[in-house]
């Protein structure tokens, strides 16, 4: 299978090393290799299983054995890991994302602790997996699940944008679907602030989605309430059409949507969708 970049999905070449779209370190080969050896994690976390791998590193289901609850439990790359001004930014974002944790359609955010050198966070695990897995093993949805996923997202972003808070990186993989297939938007301001002290380090200017990221952010990286609203927008066209607004590298994205006067019409790609939802 061709593999995707973890931060903006395009299709890496095989054996590239990095997205041709935005310079994201190409992720491992599929399969158990992928998990790697087992993380050095605190007693109190036993590790379950292996439940993926994206731009924040390894992510495992454990049992937090003290409360006798599962977890999802993200460990960071060790590059990042080892990297004081890069631990400071996650933890910053992780001290502002755990204020949100009471909020409706928010997953909750439960530490950032270390253990010898590796540290991770702890989050609530979503046994449905994350809308973009649905995605692929659905296609596009009904309009009414898409405006049910439309409306929980949006009660999240209302309930952080009216505590100031911005996630900076509204897209399907950071929408997990929890044991009563609700949308619980995660990682608020943690994915990007991962990303960017991955490009920090990597070299890459690039740290965001191109496909969810409002023209503003990707110009010159100036992001309000609106720039993940528009991230929602994206995303909710997505999962009633199956395709993307806009296709391309970095570049390209930024001009179309910058050029564009309206936004592509998800009727075009999905015709039985009502005009009021369009
Ligand atoms: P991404 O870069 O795709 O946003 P993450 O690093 O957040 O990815 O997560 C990688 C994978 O781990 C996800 O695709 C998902 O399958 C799984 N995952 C992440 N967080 C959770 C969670 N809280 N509950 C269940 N599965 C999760």
């Amino acid at each position: 299978m061709t593999p995707h970049c973890p931060a903006c999905a395009a299709s890496i070449p095989e054996g590239a090393e990095r997205c041709p779209g935005c310079g994201t370190a190409a992720p491992p080969p599929a399969g158990d290799g992928a998990a790697g050896p087992p993380p050095d994690l605190p007693p109190r976390y036993r590790v379950e299983r292996f439940l993926g791998r994206g731009a924040m590193g390894r992510v495992f289901l454990c049992r937090d054995v003290a409360l006798d609850v599962e977890v999802a439990v993200k460990v960071l790359p060790s590059d990042l890991a080892s990297d004081p001004e890069a631990v400071e930014q996650v933890r910053g974002e992780a001290r502002i994302a755990a204020r949100l944790r009471d909020g409706p359609g928010i997953l909750p955010l439960h530490g950032f602790e270390s253990h010898g050198g590796t540290w991770f966070l702890v989050e609530e695990y979503a046994p449905g997996g994350t809308l973009q897995d649905l995605l692929k093993t659905r296609g596009p949805l009904p309009e009414a699940e898409v405006r049910r996923i439309g409306a929980e997202v949006a009660e999240a972003l209302a309930f952080a944008h009216a505590a100031r808070v911005l996630h900076r990186d509204v897209k399907p993989s950071n929408v997990l679907l929890d044991a009563r297939g609700r949308a619980r938007l995660a990682d608020f301001g943690l994915a990007k602030a991962i990303a960017e002290a991955s490009s920090r380090r990597s070299g890459s200017s690039v740290a965001g989605t191109p496909t969810y990221m409002a023209p503003e952010t990707m110009w010159d990286g100036k992001a309000d309430e609106r720039s993940d609203l528009y991230g929602l927008g994206c995303l909710l066209f997505e999962c009633a059409t199956g395709g993307r607004p806009f296709e391309g590298v970095y570049h390209e994205i930024a001009r179309a949507k910058t050029a564009a006067a309206e936004v592509p019409d998800p009727r075009v790609r999905s015709p039985a969708l009502s005009a009021g939802f369009a």
